[in-house]
């Protein structure tokens, strides 16, 4: 294994030359709108390549970053070759000249605390990473933060790429396995479906991922070198002055200017065209007025109108889209949505505009989730959409409207917080490609600065009933499918729209007042816009790193920390109304679950405004009682938690609203299923490691026993007794924070639930040399790819020492684990290492998702932890320790906003650990470890051959494949018979000895695997709760 290379000094700094030399690099801009909290300073230039460059200095940044966009993407892919865009992004990673190393760029960044990724969109290519932004503390004197080595290997991307042979066809296979990912996925398989049945001559049409077969196996066979190809594609495409680059670092924006300068000097400029798209557009007149029946993987019901609409390119300062969506997409009284939600036809609807490329008009877009009913009524809601788009037109765009809108959007830019540095790079190095004036690339899409009342009616004068196309997605209507999508096999039937029901819509979309339903008008005044906006901004030396305990009494306990980082008049409420009956069978859980869903119904409504102004909340059910949130500016806060309590305490279930929620329930119950194999693994994972919980089939056997009136019955139990916990963040002051607690106390007025009563949250424990495997078959038959997650059971997660380790060899691992299970030997593209913890333990795990059997992916994964002993053994010392130094960095990484701090905080408290400092102390853990400690901590809890390590694997199996034979033979080899079990247990499959002389225990039956299990103890507290109080009233 390489060794890891080292930061580098930028030659040309050191030159004494450096102030008498000619400065090439051209200043576009140095003055950026920026949000008040905005500390960071900019600059744009150009360099003599045309390359545009973003400099972002932030004296506070503990990340430094840097983002590129290319103005290519899979619009240019060529028609025989589909995913050529995407496959040349794959291979930039693979090696340069200057590093060949094919993993040279993420190992760097490994061992720098960084990470990185790219995407490819329609137009565009976008690479990105973040690296810590400070050299080590042993570091020379004389030596660049690591973001000038990151950024000389990122360079080499665009500068000289090998496109390495013995790297295509792998790569290549990671393309074809992010395919496969995709292709149960209807959120890809629809929007294909539209693409499909687009104008052929417009690239709009494109496949975007492409796969094995048609950039590889096919082009070979017409005797293409694809490499070749690729090659030609990044020479043809990759021009500096298409390219748009955003750095950000410490450094002052002269030494990044130079840095750039230097390292970006050597990506060729071609003066290439920006492409555009201006001759052909996506929808043309023979595409409109049809109809799309579409039937998805999951039970999903939707209605969805698009509209060919403005190209709001250049109209940045009044994006008339935002009037019009904000009116069609309402939630409240007079809306669209709120009639067809009371006729019990819709259970969601959402609307917007999007751009298509650049040269190209855009697409605006209406979608609704229809209940049963609404399926059978979508004529109906396609009437309705269009008497209100009547009334629209007939009401001359309103000034207070756009003003209400412009004045929300402002205050949110005004507090706009930090994101996590490369979100930042790249979102804003594609926000380049625009052509926002310099000065507002930070503010531009974000404010609104122009009512322009014409360009409004000139947007909606294209939601015509002469100008759309319908899709109805239903897995039961119409019954039958006529065509099928060539690259996901989504079935179809499209066709025009009958001329009768167009007449109809016609009709609709010439009402009057007199005509028109007289439920629809446009929405009243918001009453939810924050007036106090106010931050009392204090000096402060060292923010508070422990929330204070207020209040604690037998029914309530407040915590209360005052913003003293963020400043933004914010604040985060989080309330846990402890109750032990959620968990106490899979019905009552799902009893407090459809309890809290009538709840957010009945809000939905009157929350809506509360959410177009910056205040969100939320109710959900868990085991351990009743969970509600509120997030966003404090002015209102307390009216909104107001609301939601008196609805929760007097709700009257609506029968008919009850059945269409619980629908809508069974359905992502089953739904589930659907899911990729990685996103269902976790659940299997979590029940195996716990005393009690239930998983989705349990609880959707009992979702048809359960009328509104058992939830009418059930809730009021919910709430009688309790024990309050309550955690206020932000710009509040402590008597607000008493305040609501009062308030919560005052309408729920509940019982204390003693706290000799409280549950105490336990974990399995495995034993040492366990050995356990679950088996289960996916249901969804088309689905190709097994999954497994592998578990290392380590131990109680608040012995520091062991946190520590744990951590350490997740570090460690990380890199080289990706590298060999998804580069080299390319399983499939979800290939996962990491720690996992439950309430009270920790383990290390990897989850991979892939067409090989999950036997197969278990013994990789053997294989490689293996092997991984030999690496840590020959581990050099000042690798050992960059490894140490890279996770020190990442654990004490500055939170970016708010909101990160304040679940944080609620986080430890929830957990009952109260361990405030726990990032600090893993840090101070981390840094004590030598590499002996590593080793013995390896050979004892991760070496396969270890008779001490413990184990869980999930094996999910894909019915597509030739497992399932493979079961049956095994339980008939066993001689088992599984009718006694209940339907949840896992399946039998063949046993095999472990390399440590175990023999795998397949667990068939939870409940006896539970009872050979003993149980954690329960948190303890990192400090006595007595050590937060200051409960005296004086601050
Ligand atoms: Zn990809």
């Amino acid at each position: 294994m390489p060794t890891v290379s080292q930061p580098q000094t930028p030659a040309a700094l050191d030159s004494p030359l450096k102030e008498h030399r000619e400065r090439p690099v051209k200043t576009i801009a140095d003055k950026l709108e920026t949000s008040s909290l905005d500390e960071r300073s900019y600059r744009v230039v150009a360099l003599p390549n045309k390359l545009e460059v973003l400099l972002v200095h932030d004296a506070d940044t503990d990340k430094a970053s840097a983002a590129m966009d290319v103005n290519v993407g899979n619009f240019s892919d060529e028609g025989d070759m589909p995913g050529m865009a995407h496959a040349v992004e794959h291979l930039l990673f693979m090696g340069t000249k200057k590093y060949p190393i094919e993993n040279a760029y993420s190992q760097y960044l490994s061992a720098h605390s960084g990470s990185s990724n790219a995407y490819t969109g329609a137009t565009s290519t976008n690479y990105y990473f973040e690296v810590a932004a400070t050299r080590a503390e042993d570091a020379k004197d004389d030596e660049a933060s690591p973001l000038y080595g990151a950024l000389d290997r990122f360079a080499q991307f665009f500068i000289d790429p090998l496109f390495l042979d013995s790297t295509l066809d792998r790569e290549l296979r990671a393309v074809d396995s992010e395919n496969k990912k995709n292709l149960q996925s209807d959120q890809w398989r629809l929007h294909q479906l539209e693409k499909a049945l687009s104008n052929p001559k417009h690239p709009y049409c494109h496949f975007s991922t492409g796969n094995f077969e048609v950039l590889k196996t096919q082009p070979e066979k017409r005797g293409i070198d694809v490499r070749q190809k690729f090659m030609d594609f990044h020479e043809k495409h990759y021009s500096a002055n298409r390219m748009k680059l955003v750095v950000l670092g410490k450094e002052s924006l002269d030494t990044l200017e130079a840095w750039t300068a230097d390292l970006f000097a050597g990506v060729r400029n071609k003066d290439l065209e920006q492409n555009r798209w201006e001759t052909e557009v996506p929808f043309r007149a023979s595409d409109l007025l049809t109809q799309c029946f579409a039937k998805p993987v999951m039970d999903s019901r939707e209605l969805d109108l698009s509209f060919p609409f403005l190209d709001e390119e250049s109209l940045f300062e009044s994006q008339p889209s935002r009037y019009i969506s904000h009116l069609i997409g309402h939630e409240g009284p007079g809306s669209i949505m709120s009639y067809i939600k009371s006729k019990g036809w819709a259970n969601g609807l959402s609307a917007g505009a999007y751009p298509v490329c650049p040269g190209t008009p855009g697409v605006f877009n209406c979608q609704i989730r229809l209940t049963e009913d609404g399926l059978t009524h979508y004529k109906e809601i396609i009437k309705v959409f269009f008497e209100y788009v009547s009334l629209l037109r007939e009401n001359a765009p309103q000034e207070w409207i756009f003003q209400e809108q412009k004045g929300l959007a402002d205050v949110a830019f005004k507090f706009k917080q930090k994101t996590p540095a490369s979100r930042f790079t790249s979102k804003i190095s594609a926000v380049m490609q625009t052509p926002l004036p310099r000065e507002w690339l930070l503010s531009g899409h974000s404010r609104l600065r122009k009512f322009d009342p014409t360009k409004i009616k000139e947007g909606l004068a294209f939601l015509r009933p002469d100008n759309f196309r319908m899709t109805v997605v239903s897995q039961n209507f119409p019954g039958t499918w006529e065509s099928k999508e060539k690259w996901y096999g989504t079935e179809y039937t499209y066709e025009k729209l009958p001329a009768d029901f167009v007449a109809e819509i016609k009709r609709a979309a010439t009402s009057t007042s007199l005509t028109r339903l007289p439920e629809l008008h446009l929405p009243h005044e918001n009453q939810f816009i924050p007036t106090k906006l106010e931050v009392e901004k204090k000096d402060i030396k060292e923010p508070a790193i422990s929330p204070k305990l207020i209040r604690s009494d037998d029914l309530v306990r407040t915590w209360y920390k005052k913003d003293d980082t963020f400043w933004v008049p914010q604040a985060n409420l989080f309330v846990n109304c402890r109750n032990t009956l959620p968990n106490a069978t899979a019905e009552n859980s799902l009893k407090a679950r459809l309890y809290t869903d009538v709840v957010r119904d009945a809000l939905e409504e009157y929350a809506y405004d509360a959410e177009l102004a910056g205040l969100d909340y939320s109710i959900s059910s868990h085991s351990m009682g009743i969970e509600i949130a509120i997030s966003g500016y404090n002015d209102k806060l307390p009216v909104l938690l107001e609301k939601v309590l008196f609805t929760m305490r007097d709700l009257e279930i609506n029968v008919e609203r009850f059945e269409i929620i619980k629908e809508r329930l069974a359905r992502g119950l089953k739904n589930w299923d659907y899911q990729q194999p990685y996103n269902q693994v976790g659940e299997f994972t979590r029940w195996l490691n716990s005393e009690k919980t239930y998983i989705t089939e349990q609880t959707l056997t009992e979702l048809p026993h359960l009328t509104a009136n058992d939830i009418q019955q059930f809730y009021p139990h919910l709430l009688r007794q309790m024990h309050i916990e309550t955690f206020v963040h932000g710009n509040l002051y402590k008597e607000d924070a008493l305040k609501l607690s009062d308030l919560i106390e005052a309408i729920l007025k509940p019982r204390v639930l003693p706290q000799t009563q409280w549950p105490v949250k336990r974990s399995l424990i495995f034993p040492p040399g366990a050995n356990y495997v679950y088996n289960k078959t996916l249901k969804d038959p088309a689905n190709v790819n097994h999954c497994i997650e592998y578990l290392l059971h380590i131990g109680d997660k608040s012995i520091r020492p062991l946190r520590a380790r744990a951590l350490l060899l997740d570090q460690m691992t990380h890199e080289p684990a990706f590298d060999q299970l998804r580069t080299k030997e390319q399983l499939g593209y979800v290939v996962f290492s990491g720690v996992r913890s439950t309430v009270t333990t920790i383990g290390y795990r990897f989850i991979i998702q892939s067409e090989k059997t999950p036997q197969y992916l278990e013994a990789r994964i053997d294989s490689f932890l293996s092997g991984f002993s030999k690496t840590l053994g020959a581990m050099s010392d000042s690798e050992f320790e960059g490894h140490k130094r890279s996770l020190i960095t990442k654990r004490l990484e500055k939170l970016k906003n708010l909101d990160q701090e304040s679940s944080r905080l609620w986080g430890h408290v929830d957990s009952e650990y109260l361990d405030f400092e726990l990032t600090y102390e893993d840090a101070a853990q981390v840094k004590q470890l030598t590499k002996s400690e590593m080793i013995e901590f390896y050979e004892h809890f991760i070496l396969p051959s270890s008779p001490a390590r413990s184990k869980l694997a999930i094996h999910l199996n894909a019915q597509a494949s030739d497992t399932t034979t493979t079961v049956k033979n095994g339980i008939k080899a066993l001689g088992l018979n599984k009718d006694h079990k209940d339907n949840e247990d896992g399946e039998i499959m063949p046993v095999h000895q472990e390399g440590n002389g175990t023999t795998p225990y397949v667990i068939t039956d939870v409940r006896e695997f539970r009872s050979r299990l003993q149980v954690s103890a329960g948190p303890q507290p990192a400090k006595h709760i007595s050590e937060f109080e200051e409960l005296d009233s004086k601050l």
